[in-house]
């Protein structure tokens, strides 16, 4: 068995790792890269192997840095099954063709503009396509072993990270290699703990987003309360940018519980992304994966106005009483909470609380490390508005915590390879991992491939 780190190296997107076993190739993975343009541009590279050749994908989770390249290497001759868990499927059907209409509209956006050196520019892939490639999707259940390829098998095990989310557990008869994908966190407000792997595997490939950082303790309850009973009283409005996936869902739980035991006044509560409608959606089809039940989803859906169309969006920003709106995107780099930022971020009287990371280089980072003033469509706003960030929201493990995750292994395996991180970061995993468990262990490198044996 051969593995190739095809992304996910050096960054925290684009994760692809090919598996060749006897003549097959198997992708765990296929994210689309993400971030800085350098890094950005492999996704118009040619991919280092023939699309066609590769058998099937395994998808550990629905995030783009994950899945996003699936439509794009289907364009390039894949068409294989692609398998994953059933809620990976349902955020999937939310997330692709979302990802295929954003290409099309950059797409558009630099014809209009002629800042690109393509004449016409084009969509790495449409919104059309990404709705085809879901086709290919096959589901699985949690835990269930399958045969993949004559001696082969998978197993899908839940990590906590987000809903589907799955660590994978890949077997032939002389080798076994766990894959983390992304891991959770030990005690989040809404998501399991990731389940600890009661195997040894020979090798694993670990994710190292948080590599080099413990998570802040600030309480996300104490906080809230705090920021919405002050803002209140001054009648002004608290705007919370949110990632669609999870993030949303939890901050919604939060409101809830407080005004339930009326630690906040029961002000309306708007929900601005259609994407985020959507993932609320499918959260409470799936509440058995998660911790809240059938009925605390019910009453997050009827203690939330949603807002879908774009009428709706913009009466919103006229709005003079207090309220709280969450809308996306979660690091304020595009989408409808811009034109909240743009009504709202001058005005002494509201908050802006930024939930969980936020990446150099967004609004979200400039805004959480003290700018005083933001630029939004070409134009500059000073920042009146109380800005706060609530770290401790994240759904990525620490290191701490994805160590803890780690050494519930049985042994240790004979090489353990740290991804899906930045350079320091995964520098950093590696150095815990080896001096706190005594593993052997190293970071890969761009399209290294080695050998298992
Ligand atoms: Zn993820």
């Amino acid at each position: 068995m051969k593995l190739q780190f095809l992304g996910g190296t050096g960054t925290v997107t684009g994760s692809k790792y090919l598996i060749t076993y006897q003549d097959k190739k198997i992708l765990v993975d296929c994210g689309l890269y993400q971030g800085v343009k350098n890094v950005r541009l492999r996704n118009w590279q040619q991919f280092p192997v023939n699309p066609a050749a590769i058998t099937a994908i395994i998808l550990t989770h629905a995030h783009l840095d994950h899945s996003g390249y699936i439509p794009a290497l289907i364009k390039h001759g894949f068409s294989g099954p692609i398998y994953c868990t059933k809620a990976t499927l349902a955020l999937c059907n939310i997330l692709l063709p979302d990802s295929g209409f954003l290409q099309e509209e950059d797409a558009r956006y630099a014809n209009k503009y002629k800042f690109s050196k393509h004449h016409p520019a084009l969509p790495l892939y449409t919104e059309a396509e990404a709705r085809d490639s879901l086709k290919l999707f096959v589901t699985k259940h949690y835990h269930e072993t399958f045969e993949l390829v004559t001696g082969l098998q998978i197993t899908f095990n839940p990590v906590g990270h987000i809903l589907g989310s799955s660590a994978l557990l890949i077997k032939t008869k002389n080798c076994k290699i766990l894959f983390s994908g992304d891991v959770g966190r030990n005690n989040d407000i809404i998501m399991q703990a990731p389940e600890p792997i009661k195997e040894r595997p020979d090798y694993v490939v670990v994710e190292s987003t948080y590599g080099d950082r413990r998570h802040e303790e600030t309480d996300p309850y104490q906080l809230l309360e705090v920021v919405i009973n002050q803002t209140v009283k001054h009648g002004g409005i608290i705007l919370i940018p949110a990632f669609a996936v999870g993030r949303t869902q939890t901050v919604l739980y939060i409101i809830h519980q407080l005004k339930a035991k009326k630690a906040i006044p029961d002000i309306p509560v708007y929900l601005n992304s259609p994407m985020a409608i959507s993932a609320t959606e499918v959260f409470c089809q799936h509440y058995k994966e998660h911790k809240l039940s059938k009925e605390e989803c019910h009453l997050i859906d009827k203690g939330t106005h949603f807002i879908r169309t774009a009428e709706e969006s913009i009466a919103l920003n006229n709005k003079k009483f207090p309220a709280i709106i969450i809308s996306a995107s979660g690091m304020a780099s595009g989408g409808r909470v811009l034109h909240h930022l743009k009504t709202l971020v001058s005005h002494q009287k509201n908050s802006v609380v930024f939930v969980g990371f936020q990446a150099p280089g967004t609004r979200g980072d400039a805004m959480t490390h003290g700018a005083t003033q933001i630029k939004i469509h070409g134009q500059y706003y000073p920042i009146k508005a109380s800005v706060y960030h609530l770290d401790s929201l994240s759904a990525h493990g620490d290191y701490y915590e994805i160590l803890h995750w780690l050494n519930q292994l049985t042994q240790p395996p004979k090489m353990t390879f740290v991804t899906h991180g930045e350079p320091v970061a995964a520098d950093a995993m590696r150095l815990h991992i080896q001096d706190d468990l005594g593993w052997p262990v190293r970071v890969p490198d761009y399209l290294e491939c080695v050998s298992l044996k």
